[in-house]
């Protein structure tokens, strides 16, 4: 059996007695994008740079191919890995013009001339090659450092935040970008971020990180369709979580009695996940709100909806709709994507 590209197994780093990553485990296959998501101090720059070699570990293992990169007591050097990386800063050398910033790495090897040409072509920069980085824009520069990065063929890229220095926009479009380069190319890489938009327009994979630990490693669609934790449930997506209580079987909330997928014991108060698309406006229902505001967005429209608890949920309707600020509406919620969690 062929062994996964990356390996990382019950992976743990620590800074004196605190677990700044605390027994993560995910594999990555190749041709495959990944993303660590987080909020500020979740462990996701220790464990990329762990990986990278730059961090020592204090459990578990890293292999690469099926061979240790990492255990607590062996290291392989991190130029020794194959791996290639961006950061946030690009990190080009401002005297050397766009193609001798790509070359720098690979300018010994016999094909480097093809190489950069192919990369150059392939990150649409063909035309910029005699500028230098100062010329550029941030996402020409950030692409500069991606064909960079590539040059060498890594085995596995590492992009740490490196599109936090542009704008919303240009980040995501520029993520996607990027996916669409590394699929062409057959790497597999691992994006660091905190930024959800970013992490959706690039990742197969995402891993959603708290307090050092991996909560959930899964698809986008599953992280919004069924998070795991309710953490990951308020971290990823739009929507809310409305309490509720056990009561013979059932989940008793203000959108009524609900199923109990997760057979949470009896008396127990719960959290339901509430999002926009798993409700529907329907007259008949005995569960109303009132509309408290109304945001059309062309395709669709936005209605933010007080409970009789105050509770503001937003609905999401297609296209168009007369409902105004103050009308009183009746909601279903979709009880089959129900998610719901114990509350501790
Ligand atoms: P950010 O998005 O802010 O970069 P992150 O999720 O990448 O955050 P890490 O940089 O991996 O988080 O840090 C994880 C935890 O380890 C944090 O609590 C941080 O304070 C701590 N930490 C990181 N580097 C060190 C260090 N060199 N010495 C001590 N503690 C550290």
């Amino acid at each position: 059996m062929t062994p996964h590209l990356l390996t990382v197994d019950t992976l743990s780093c620590h800074y004196g007695s605190h677990a700044a990553v605390d027994a993560v485990s995910f594999v990555i296959e190749k041709g495959e994008a990944a993303c660590l998501l987080g909020p500020s101090g979740c462990g996701k720059t220790t464990t990329l740079r762990a990986i990278a070699g730059f961090e020592r570990i204090t459990a578990g293992s890293i292999l690469l191919a099926g061979t240790a990169l990492s255990t607590p007591d062996f290291q392989i050097p991190p130029e020794k890995r194959h791996l290639g990386m961006v950061f946030q800063d690009y990190a080009l050398f401002p005297h050397l013009t766009i193609r001798d910033n790509i070359a720098f790495g690979i300018h010994k090897q016999a094909n480097c001339k093809a190489t950069v040409d192919r990369l150059l072509d392939l990150t649409g920069l063909t035309a910029m090659a005699k500028r230098y980085p100062h010329e550029l824009s941030g996402g020409q520069q950030q692409r500069v450092a991606l064909a960079r990065a590539l040059a060498p063929e890594p085995r596995l890229l590492l992009l740490d935040e490196p599109f936090s220095n542009l704008d919303a926009e240009l980040r995501t479009s520029l993520a996607r970008e990027v996916r669409d380069i590394l699929q062409a190319a057959q790497i597999s890489a691992i994006l660091v971020t905190h930024d959800q938009d970013e992490a959706f327009s690039f990742a197969d994979k995402i891993g959603v990180m708290h307090n050092g630990k991996l909560l959930q490693w899964d698809t986008p669609e599953n992280l919004y369709d069924a998070p795991a934790t309710a953490f990951t449930a308020r971290f990823i997506g739009e929507g809310c979580l409305i309490p509720g209580k056990v009561i013979d079987g059932h989940i008793k909330t203000e959108l009524g009695s609900l199923p109990n997928p997760h057979s949470h014991p009896e008396n127990r108060t719960i959290e339901v996940l509430v999002r926009p698309d798993h409700l529907s406006l329907e007259t008949q229902s005995p569960y109303k709100g009132q509309v408290v505001r109304r945001t059309f967005q062309g395709s669709h429209t936005l209605l933010h909806i007080a409970l009789p608890s105050s509770q503001v949920i937003t609905v999401t309707v297609p296209g168009k709709t007369s409902l105004n600020s103050g009308d009183e509406t009746g909601l279903r919620l979709n009880e089959e994507v129900l998610s719901t969690y114990l509350v501790d």
